[in-house]
């Protein structure tokens, strides 16, 4: 069995890692706030202290980091990936970056002594699918290497697409970030109407999940909204990064995404609030706000 490495245990990366566990493989692990990394090796893994030392011990080493100048960072520092590259080494960053930035990572990994692969392998099914094993995973890069992965996607995930060439994985979950957000706000608003109507907002967040306005946000996030559980699976932070990455993209292909770009505004609205770090289905409360309702279980 390949050896798998881990640079990066936050909300997605610590459960990725505990499933490559599970299905045996042997893992090494390392994090920047080094007490996360601790419970790995109660858990089996090897724990060191830096990505170079991860690439030293394994054949595969998954990146889950936040954006691109990190990934960049434990690929390329003096104590990165590339430090301690071997031949054989395959890099895959399955964090959300920019796809230009991916397709510079394959370049640099192509040119450096010694040379490395890699994969750009970005992942959806937020932080439940991550513990479940249920990730969707979207991969570019050179198929012999999606093929010598394919054992830990496995692992990791349920529905593995090789969408295509280095960047490409990126480029389809931006496109996947576009149907989240909006959708996000679909609920939201959805919710806030049924407030205003006084209807009952349980029955409604049920009829409408077993319906065609039914999606993800409103099968996972609509009990959280309703519950006022705003603790988060994936940060507002982090979608206001993907979208700002999907805008920058559009705007240089000229495509305009009149949804995204207002989503996005609602979702600086949070920031401004102090709500960064809050759940993604926090825009819920912008939408509140503008309408002066509350759509919560009680209230
Ligand atoms: P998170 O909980 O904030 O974890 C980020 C991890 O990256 C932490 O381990 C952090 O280390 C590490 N890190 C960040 N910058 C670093 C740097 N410069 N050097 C070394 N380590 C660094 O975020 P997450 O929710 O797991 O998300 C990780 C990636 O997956 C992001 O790209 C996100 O967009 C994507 N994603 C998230 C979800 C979701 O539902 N959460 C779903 C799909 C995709 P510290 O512990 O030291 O801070």
């Amino acid at each position: 069995m390949e050896r798998v490495g881990f640079v990066g245990l936050g909300i997605m990366g610590a459960p990725m890692a505990r499933n490559a566990l599970k299905a045996g493989f042997p893992v090494t692990v390392t994090n920047r706030t080094p007490d996360r990394a601790k419970p790995f090796a109660d858990a089996g893994a090897t724990v060191v202290r830096t990505p170079r030392e991860v690439a030293e011990r394994s054949d595969l080493v998954v990146t889950m980091v936040t954006s691109s100048p990190d990934v960049e960072a434990v690929t390329f520092s003096p104590d990165g990936i590339a430090a301690g590259a071997h031949p054989g080494l395959l890099a895959i960053d399955m964090s959300t970056i920019s796809p230009s930035a991916s397709r510079e990572i394959a370049k640099r990994a192509a040119a450096s002594r010694p040379p490395f692969h890699t994969l750009d392998a970005p992942v959806s099914g937020g932080e439940l699918g991550a513990i479940e094993a249920r990730l969707a995973i979207m991969v570019g890069g050179d198929e012999a290497d999606v093929k010598r992965a394919m054992p830990l996607f496995e692992a990791l995930g349920k529905t593995i697409v090789h969408i295509g060439g280095h960047g490409a994985g990126q480029a389809c979950k931006l496109a996947n970030q576009i149907a989240v957000a909006i959708n996000n706000l679909g609920v939201s608003e959805a919710l806030v109407f049924a407030k205003a109507q006084g209807i009952d907002l349980e029955r409604t967040r049920q009829v409408i999940a077993g319906g065609a306005g039914s999606s993800w946000a409103m099968q996972n996030y609509a009990p959280k909204m309703l519950a006022g559980d705003f603790r988060p699976g994936f940060m507002v932070d982090l979608q206001q990064k993907d979208l700002r990455l999907v805008l920058d993209n559009a705007y240089g292909d000229h495509v305009s995404l009149p949804g995204t770009a207002l989503v996005h505004a609602l979702y600086t609205a949070l920031q401004r609030d102090g709500g960064g770090r809050e759940g993604n289905h926090a825009l819920l409360k912008v939408i509140e706000r503008l309408s002066g309702q509350e759509a919560r279980h009680g209230r």
